[in-house]
């Protein structure tokens, strides 16, 4: 979608809304899949009521976009603009032990950050790419940690009141890959309360983990990590794999052979041959063990 309209791009500037046009998203997406259309980089929390009635008022549909880590967007055109927060200079500031952290903030150098100033609990989230944001979103978590458990308040933009809110922790639930954001609400910023620790003890954990991440995952290769969320009780890549599904491909959309919930694009992938590795695989794991495997991967329809 592009936004050509005169009047918008001046309310836009005055936003001070940064307006790039015909951006492919094949370029901001760990899987390197994705159409084109206009994003919109955010520059100032108080600039989203303002901009999101703006595109309401002209029936401009939009979508959310962190770091791309956990999408796969569909090819083409795209009908809706894309809006990105920007972060800004001082991203992560420190209060003793808790953590004022911008949404727009990278997860990893955040984990690092945090580490370098004895603060510990989230050396799972080590190798998780993406924002802040949309690790709040997800609830990302690895190795029996996920963010939610340190989460103390979070500052959302609700779109359906057009305002600027702070939840705090126990009014939000944090579930496996789930939570109870409403799917039109954008985060802004978050406070996390992490445990004092050591720092050569956190950079000891952060060790293990890359080193499990490093023997298991593709990561050399343009992924969005697990597709599909961990059935009760069960491993989603175990049952892929117990099929022989490891190396299946629709086009270059191939199941990896190093992890089967791991699916990559081993090339110029599209989209349909992502989503037609994703059902094919869907469905063989029902037939085979009647069991529903849940999408973990968002993904952004035309
Ligand atoms: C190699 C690799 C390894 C991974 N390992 C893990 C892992 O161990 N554990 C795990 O949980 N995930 C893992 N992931 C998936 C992914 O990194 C996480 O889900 C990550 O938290 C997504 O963040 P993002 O900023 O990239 O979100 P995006 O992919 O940009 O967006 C994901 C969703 O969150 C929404 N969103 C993003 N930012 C915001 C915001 N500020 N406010 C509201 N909604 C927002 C988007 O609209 C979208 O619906 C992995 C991915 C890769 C590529």
């Amino acid at each position: 979608m592009r936004l050509e309209d005169p009047k918008i791009l001046v309310e836009l500037a005055a936003l001070g809304v940064d307006h790039r046009r015909g951006i492919a998203l094949s370029g901001l997406t760990s899987l390197g899949i994705g159409g084109t259309t206009d994003l919109l980089r955010i520059t100032r929390h108080d600039s989203i009521a303002p901009l999101v009635g703006l595109l309401a008022a002209n029936g401009i549909p939009y979508k959310f976009l962190g770091g791309g880590s956990n999408l796969l967007v569909a090819d083409g055109d795209l009908p809706w603009v894309v809006l990105q927060l920007v972060a800004p200079d001082s991203d992560i500031v420190l209060e003793g032990n808790l953590a004022h952290v911008d949404a727009a903030a990278d997860l990893g150098r955040t984990v690092t950050f945090c580490a370098k100033h004895d603060l510990g609990g989230m050396e799972g989230l080590i190798g998780v790419p993406g924002t802040v944001g949309g690790a709040l979103r997800m609830n990302a978590g690895a190795y029996g940690m996920q963010i939610g458990t340190y989460v103390r308040e979070v500052k959302v933009f609700r779109a359906a009141a057009r305002a600027i809110e702070i939840l705090r922790g126990h009014q939000i639930s944090f579930e496996y890959r789930h939570t109870s954001f409403a799917p039109d609400d954008m985060m802004l910023a978050v406070t996390l309360e992490l445990p004092a620790k050591p720092y050569k003890e956190i950079l000891q954990g952060i060790r293990i983990c890359n080193e499990k991440r490093r023997s298991s995952q593709p990561l050399g290769q343009k992924s969005a990590g697990c597709i599909f969320k961990n059935p009760p009780g069960a491993s989603a890549g175990r049952l892929i794999d117990e099929l022989g599904l490891k190396n299946l491909h629709v086009g270059d959309a191939r199941v990896s052979d190093r992890h089967a919930n791991f699916f990559v694009n081993a090339g110029r992938a599209s989209a349909k041959d992502m989503l037609a590795l994703i059902s094919r695989v869907r469905d063989g794991v029902q037939q085979a063990f009647g069991v529903a495997l849940e999408n973990e991967v968002v993904v952004w329809n035309a």
